[in-house]
């Protein structure tokens, strides 16, 4: 045989991972959870594809931001458009309420989402090319109030899932009304600092200044210290608002951070930014982030509403939510010989519809080795249907916590499997 002939391994693609079903549990239960709390707060799913015409990304993002520049999976299709695997959610809710005129519905709308996003980043921990985000997105409510109640929804959401040592940093990055002025501020006090600044850093003076901010660079936040504060050139629609904000902070009891140099890596951001952060992830330490986007709805030509909502990053939340596995009970069918096997099925079926979690396998073991299997699962339940026991139309179920074993007709075993009550 030839090497090219030989079965090869193919690997997954760098930076993409495998979620096992030990790891799925867990997904499953922080899932279940964002569900169930987004939803007393009256948010509803929605789901929009995985890709979208490029422009929309381009445009919603932003076309200074790192994630267009140069984070994008963009092909082109076999009919020669330009589609981009989605970075980020926002930009595909916008055309979504657009083209479904949900606008013309009662709002505020409030959205939840919750799917993987694609971006060609440097894959490290905490970083990766296919990773998964919860999104939030209300659309509708300009009252400070409502950026409160998220903040307090996202510290909600995390508290129930027993995540610790977690940092709320808020901020106003302004709107097209005071940011302009600030701009000139900070590019004129960049410009004279240049020197001690890295090259994208440089960069970045002449693009988006703001995001001189976002540097990691030790050298250029020491530098960027010094630079004026975006708070102090807030014009007095974003100053009440961004006070009004604290307050609803503080009425909640929420204990927060003001970062005058919080920026978020997205262009669209006006008025209210805010990340929860946390000091278990190393470099990567940001959990979720948001802000509002007032003016994006009108800018993709839509209707003039404004918008608020945070991402979360579904990888890094995993890695620190308290991993006490909650293992589900199940029945374990142990069978001996070929017409047991049948009653075994018959009877796997049965407790299957009445709710129970059953296992029967179907490799040919002695009752020894059955029995061990179960023990190793870590079985609730054995139900033993040999021979004899078909013949008799009784059955013997061990509880294997206790190790107590009992006698019992069909309808009886079920009944009692299905109420727990041996
Ligand atoms: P962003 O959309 O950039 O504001 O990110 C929101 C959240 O998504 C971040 O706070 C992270 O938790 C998560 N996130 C962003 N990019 C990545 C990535 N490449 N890999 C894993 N998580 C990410």
């Amino acid at each position: 045989m030839t090497d090219k002939y030989k079965p090869k391994h193919i690997p997954s693609i760098k930076g993409t991972k495998d979620i096992l079903p030990d790891e799925a549990r867990k997904w499953q239960k922080v899932e279940a959870s964002a569900k169930r709390i987004f939803e007393l707060y009256g948010y509803r799913e929605i789901r929009t594809p995985v890709f979208e015409a490029t422009e929309l990304f381009e445009k919603g993002t932003g076309e200074t931001s790192d994630i267009v520049i140069k984070e994008m999976y963009t092909f082109t299709d076999k009919g020669g458009r330009s589609l981009t695997l989605r970075p980020e959610y926002t930009p595909s809710v916008v055309r979504a309420i657009i083209e479904n005129r949900l606008n013309l519905k009662p709002q505020p709308m409030r959205f939840y989402f919750m799917g993987p996003m694609f971006r060609y980043d440097k894959p490290q921990k905490g970083r990766y090319r296919q990773f998964h985000q919860i999104d939030i997105e209300v659309f509708g409510e300009e009252d400070p109030a409502i950026d409160a109640e998220i903040v307090q929804m996202a510290d909600f959401f995390l508290k129930n899932l027993k995540v610790k040592d977690t940092k709320i940093v808020v901020n106003s990055v302004g709107c097209k009304e005071c940011r302009p002025s600030y701009l000139k501020k900070l590019k004129a006090a960049a410009e004279k600092e240049k020197r001690r600044l890295c090259e994208n850093c440089r960069r970045k003076m002449a693009t988006n200044p703001l995001r001189i901010f976002d540097c990691k660079i030790e050298g250029c936040r020491d530098t960027a210290k010094n630079f004026p504060k975006i708070t102090d050139s807030l014009c007095v629609e974003c100053e009440t608002h961004f006070h009004q904000f604290c307050s609803f902070l503080d009425l909640f009891g929420i204990t927060y951070e003001i970062d005058p140099r919080l920026v978020r890596g997205i262009d669209y951001y006006t008025k209210t930014t805010f990340e929860i952060v946390t000091s278990k992830l190393g470099a990567q330490d940001a959990i979720l982030g948001g802000g509002r986007y007032d003016e994006m709805m009108k800018d993709f030509g839509g209707p003039d509403i404004c918008g608020i909502g945070f991402a979360m990053g579904m990888e890094r939340l995993l890695d620190i939510v308290p991993g006490e596995e909650d293992k589900q009970e199940f029945v374990y069918v142990v069978c001996m010989g070929e017409e047991a096997k049948g009653a075994g099925m018959k009877l796997a079926k049965r407790m299957r519809e009445a709710g129970r979690e059953t296992l029967i396998e179907y490799r040919e073991r002695s009752l020894k080795n059955q029995m061990a299997r179960a023990n190793k699962l870590e079985a609730s339940w054995v139900l033993i249907v040999g021979e004899d026991e078909v013949k008799r139309g009784k059955y013997q179920l061990k509880n294997m916590k206790s190790g107590e074993q009992i006698e019992e007709a069909e309808e009886n075993i079920l009944k009692i499997i299905r109420d727990k009550s041996f």
